[in-house]
């Protein structure tokens, strides 16, 4: 598996990562506050850091952390609590993805504002469908 470069928009985060065969995509509320838009990642993988001086991480909810650059600001990685050694990755950080990757499943299709649609055909899958997929108890 190639490995592709990532980096946030000042470079005071860069790592290689392997080459997706797929990406996702998540309209829930808390990933489009944070990625600005719908967020569109890889699955969870593993990442080598080549400099992780200026990465943070935010605590959003009980399971899971976001990762961005302390200070350029740009959305990263996303990783569950209780195995921080995988992570997603923003896909918009990553040089170089091949034409051929798709996005295969759409998370929170019931959070989707109205304003967009993605294009193409693919699983789109509830809020509570992408917690039984995931295996995480909701907050309530
Ligand atoms: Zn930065
Ligand atoms: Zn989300």
């Amino acid at each position: 598996m190639s490995a592709l470069n990532g980096k946030c928009l000042c470079g005071d985060v860069s790592f290689k990562v392997g080459a997706p065969s797929h990406l996702d995509s998540c309209h829930c509320s808390q990933c489009r506050r944070w990625s600005g838009s719908p967020n569109m990642s890889f699955d969870f993988t593993t990442v080598n850091f080549e400099t992780d001086k200026s990465l943070k991480w935010f605590r959003s909810s009980e399971w899971a952390e976001r990762g961005f650059c302390g200070t350029c600001g740009s959305s990263l990685f996303y990783r569950l609590v209780e195995d921080p050694s995988k992570m997603t990755v923003c896909a918009g950080a990553v040089d170089d993805i091949s034409d051929d990757v798709k996005i295969t499943k759409e998370f929170f299709i019931d959070e989707k504002p109205k304003f967009y649609d993605l294009a193409g055909e693919r699983e789109r899958l509830t809020g509570a469908e992408t917690f039984a997929l995931f295996g995480v108890e909701e907050d309530n």
